[in-house]
């Protein structure tokens, strides 16, 4: 059988966010005005795009898959006393919840094969609006941004003991264009896309692929959610913070790799880590804790 893992170390770097400062582009420029149009939210756009980007960027949900993302911004939006006064009816998102709660692929081949069957029109609509969504990425975010400093560089350290892998929740294909286009594809063994599964499910599969060991496995990610994922697997964690990516990055070169090597990155450094990621996002949107 063709083994892509050969190393005695795994890391798994999730993509958006945490190797690329695509986080406010993409959801800025692309998924909000998808969820605008999609969704017909043009009455409380102002209170839409807030929402959206307190649950996907600024809050212990950020970098969650797009769809329970989709479900909890709608979830806050229809609460907020101002879209209430508007008289906006909030749509019925059974049928999404159901498929969300069914599916861990959550990604738009799984979703046509269940709008296919259901021929459900909240399902289509989701559909359309997850579709808009990779238009405009391809559109407007096209050849890509370059990745944090030291990324490159962490990379080819890494390489030494290590096989890394894309860890995302992102689609696939969007991920392969970015990783080749700025030519750091060629230092990772396998990526993984939000069609893979969920990020625990990526990280499962390669740990049993390498027959990886306890503390021979680290993710590193800039969400709750990454490492929440880790934490499932029994991985370590290295967090990108979010707004402090640079000088993450740069710890992780110069000390974080090499503590993962050396066997002295599980205890006291780990939850050092932890704690200071831990303090970066909020629960709490700033207008429930203003009212
Ligand atoms: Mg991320």
């Amino acid at each position: 059988m063709d083994n892509k893992f050969s190393k005695s170390f795994l890391i798994g770097i999730d993509s958006d966010g945490c190797a690329f400062d695509t986080m406010e582009l993409k959801h800025k420029e692309c998924f909000v005005p998808a969820t605008i149009k999609h969704w017909n939210l043009q009455a409380v756009s102002k209170y839409a795009r807030e929402t959206f980007e307190f649950v996907n960027l600024y809050s212990k949900t950020r970098g969650i898959n797009r769809f329970p993302a989709l479900m909890e911004t709608l979830r806050l939006l229809f609460e907020r006393p101002e879209v209430k006064a508007r008289g906006l009816v909030k749509p019925d998102l059974t049928p999404l919840a159901d498929w969300i709660s069914r599916e861990t692929k959550l990604g738009n081949p799984a979703l046509i094969k269940e709008e296919q069957r259901e021929h459900n029109p909240l399902i289509k609509q989701t559909l359309e609006w997850s579709l808009a969504i990779n238009e405009a990425v391809d559109a407007i975010v096209g050849e890509g941004v370059p990745p944090f400093p030291f990324v490159r560089e962490s990379l080819q350290k890494m390489q030494s003991q290590a096989d890394v892998t894309v860890v995302s929740a992102t689609p696939q294909d969007a991920l392969v264009r970015e990783w080749k286009n700025q030519n750091i594809d060629q230092y990772v063994a396998e990526i993984y896309g939000q069609e893979a599964g969920t990020k625990k499910e990526a990280l499962e599969k390669a740990i049993k692929s390498g027959n990886f060991t306890t503390n021979h496995v680290l993710m590193v990610g800039d969400a709750p959610g990454d490492l929440k994922a880790a934490q499932a697997v029994n991985a370590l964690f290295f967090p990108i913070n979010p707004g402090a990516e640079n000088e993450s990055w740069k710890q992780l070169y110069n000390e974080g790799i090499d503590k993962f090597f050396n066997k002295t990155f599980a205890g006291e450094y780990q939850n050092q880590l932890i704690e200071k990621f831990n303090s970066y996002l909020p629960t709490t949107p700033a207008w429930e804790k203003n009212k």
